[in-house]
């Protein structure tokens, strides 16, 4: 009887609106109480290999470089440098205002694969770029996904008939950065135990299954078949190859790809849940990991500097559909850092200037 009236003082007490609240509304303000570094610098200068810059043969460049300045950002590698005129039109650009501030990539046409001398006409064309002024080629996850063939099929990653332009960049001393895929979760059934599930729900366009076009499985299979082939052209996988939160799968990798090369972007936040994995994987192949960001929102720039350089716990991450958890930073050491931010691009993409950061 005692116990009974108890409850129904207690009940009234929270209106069902307060016990019902959908997910993205429920966001409460951490009151854990502990040091705090909100960094909006990187402790070193850096190189940003992942980002896209659409309309570099007109911009004005002053305007990114304010904004690089602030974040220590000494290098943006504009990936999406396209190819041709609009390319050698960013790459002048560039010469004539901050030849020392950014690099283009260049992009690959797919149109036509399957006609005679696609793979040699592509090839040349990449040559033809790189002596214009691009560093590197960018390949869009547009192959795998939706590129086809003359013949209206789809043309796998490691198709052969892509092969001499591969076999070009090795030769021509480029970098490949390659995405391929998404997010495993993706693939998923959209419910309750699908980690990405506000992000499929918001972004509708996103999710996949093993008809649109093949399994995740597939893909993946594929990018690492041409990373084994390709043995003399160096790749950098972005988004860590998918594989940001299965590090122990990552290292297996990359120990069996000495060609291959990582970056981070917009995966920090299964980095920043593993501070202690994510250490250990940083510390290992330290000279095999790159920075990079992917969409250009300078503010977000503070959550990778806090996941890499403080030991700060539980600190928020600044997309829930990213993440719907905290971070912990992993306090690299000095060394390593450098290696992250600079060293490992100067050492991996050409004509960098070595001149604009510390030994
Ligand atoms: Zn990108």
């Amino acid at each position: 009887m005692i116990k009974y009236s108890f409850l129904l003082l207690l009940l009234p007490a929270v209106s069902s609106a307060q016990s019902k609240m959908d997910f993205e509304t429920y966001n409460p303000p951490s009151t854990l109480v502990v040091p705090a570094h909100k960094l909006t610098k990187a402790k070193f200068p850096f190189i940003d290999v992942h980002n896209h810059q659409y309309s570099m043969p007109d911009m004005d460049l002053s305007r990114l470089i304010k904004d690089m300045d602030q974040l220590n950002m000494k290098i943006m590698v504009n990936l999406s440098g396209s190819s041709g005129d609009q390319l050698k039109r960013a790459a002048d650009n560039i010469k004539t205002h901050y030849p020392k501030r950014f690099i283009v990539f260049a992009n690959i046409n797919f149109d036509g694969v399957g006609a005679p001398g696609w793979g040699e006409k592509a090839a040349k064309q990449l040559e033809t770029d790189v002596r214009n002024g691009a560093n590197g080629l960018k390949i869009f996850k547009n192959l795998g996904f939706s590129v086809k063939d003359i013949n209206g099929k789809r043309v796998t990653v490691d198709d052969p008939r892509l092969d001499p332009v591969w076999k070009k960049a090795g030769e021509l001393k480029i970098p490949v950065l390659i995405h391929t895929a998404d997010p495993k979760s993706f693939w998923d059934p959209l419910d309750a135990s699908n980690e990405r599930w506000l992000e499929l729900v918001t972004h509708p366009g996103r999710k996949r299954d093993a008809t649109n076009p093949v399994p995740w499985d597939t893909l993946i299979g594929e990018q690492h078949r041409l990373f084994l082939k390709h043995k003399n052209t160096t790749f950098i996988a972005a988004h860590f190859g998918w594989y940001p939160n299965d590090l122990e799968k990552l290292s297996a990798l990359l120990d069996a790809m000495p060609n291959v090369v990582v970056e981070f972007g917009a995966v920090i936040a299964e980095l920043g849940r593993q501070p202690h994995t994510a250490k250990k994987f940083f510390t290992r192949y330290q000279d095999r990991i790159l920075f990079g960001k992917d969409s250009w929102v300078p503010e977000e720039y503070a959550t990778y500097f806090r996941v890499l350089e403080t030991a700060d716990e539980y600190f928020p991450y600044h997309k829930k559909y990213h993440a719907f958890w905290a971070m912990y930073g992993m306090e690299l050491p000095d060394p390593i850092l450098k290696k992250i931010y600079y060293k490992n691009a100067l050492r991996i993409i050409p004509n960098l200037d070595k001149t604009l950061f510390p030994e």
